[in-house]
């Protein structure tokens, strides 16, 4: 019988783990994926947008080489952070379920069954990437993940998003030589909150210099109607059809949890008894 169960081990999973050990608790992380697998998925070299201190457990341990870690920096901290702590982490093991059975939880999972007092979700909220639900999108040539450029120097790439994800994804390819088009909504592309989840201005202001240069062309989307192999059908904020000729498409438009476990397994009553905590 465990202690505590943590579901994820993501920099929320994690911490909770160290919290867990020093507190002499029983616990264990079990993990879909690879420890850090929200930062493993960010595109290779990507300089994150938060400074060290928001980002290490202990102040002073993360190190880049510049001002801001890149995603291979903040993944290896995070890695040799689990193995320094010797933290109880089971990687590549899926939740498939949690179930409360009388004063405890049974977790289930792809490899087993565990016993625990009290589970806490560090899911994150990036399991389903969100579809644009058009004809298309199930071409092999439509990705809901941007992970590098170098495949798509010379192609024809749209990214559709509007907010950090879709930025960052477009000046890659921009700057790397792909003949890029963003396809984002004006009120998007003209935001300047960051609360509001806008592009960040140091991911702005280059993608402009990018439209000067002409590396990059920004397309005003009504909707996208529907992709076909070698284009892509738009509709523009004035209502207008285009096609688009094209080799590739991004569809970056945010992503959401998959809940099930919590909502089909433990229901409201534990999570009102206030022995399950959810983190996003
Ligand atoms: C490209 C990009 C850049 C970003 N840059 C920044 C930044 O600079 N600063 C910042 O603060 N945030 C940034 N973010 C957001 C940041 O990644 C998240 O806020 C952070 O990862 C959340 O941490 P978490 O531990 O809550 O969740 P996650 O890191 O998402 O971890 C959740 C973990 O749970 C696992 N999991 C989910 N379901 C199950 C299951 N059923 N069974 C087992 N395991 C499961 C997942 O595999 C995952 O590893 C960025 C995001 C992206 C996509």
């Amino acid at each position: 019988m465990l202690d505590l169960a943590i579901i994820g081990a993501g920099p929320a999973g994690i911490s909770a783990a160290y919290e867990a050990k020093k507190a002499g608790l029983d616990y264990l992380v079990i993990e879909k994926g690879l420890i850090g697998n929200t930062i493993y998925g960010y595109p290779v070299g990507l300089t994150v947008f938060s400074t060290t201190n928001e980002l290490e457990f202990n102040k002073g341990e993360l190190k880049p080489a510049r001002e801001k870690p890149t995603r291979e920096e903040l993944l290896s901290y995070y890695v040799r952070f689990v193995l320094d702590n010797e933290l109880n982490v089971q990687t590549e093991e899926l939740v498939t379920g949690v179930e409360k059975s009388g004063e405890h939880f049974v977790i289930t999972s792809d490899k087993g069954k565990y016993e625990t007092r009290s589970v806490l979700f560090a899911i994150g909220s990036m399991d389903y990437p969100r579809k644009l639900n058009v004809p298309g999108e199930d071409l092999p040539k439509v990705h809901d993940h941007f992970r590098e450029t170098y495949p798509w120097v010379k192609k024809r790439a749209l990214i559709v998003g509007g907010g950090n994800s879709a930025g960052e994804a477009a000046l890659f390819l921009a700057e790397e030589g792909a003949d890029t088009t963003l396809a984002i909504f004006r009120g998007d592309w003209e935001n300047n909150d960051p609360k509001q989840g806008c592009i960040k201005y140091w991911v702005k202001q280059p993608l402009e210099e990018e439209l000067k240069k002409h590396c990059l062309k920004l397309f005003f989307l009504g909707k996208v109607l529907e992709i076909k192999d070698d284009s892509v059908e738009l509709e523009d904020e004035d209502g207008q059809s285009c096609t688009l000729p094209n080799d590739v498409v991004f569809v970056l438009i945010g992503a959401d949890a998959d809940l099930t476990p919590i909502a089909h397994h433990v229901g409201g009553e534990a999570a009102e008894e206030g022995q399950l905590q959810r983190y996003e």
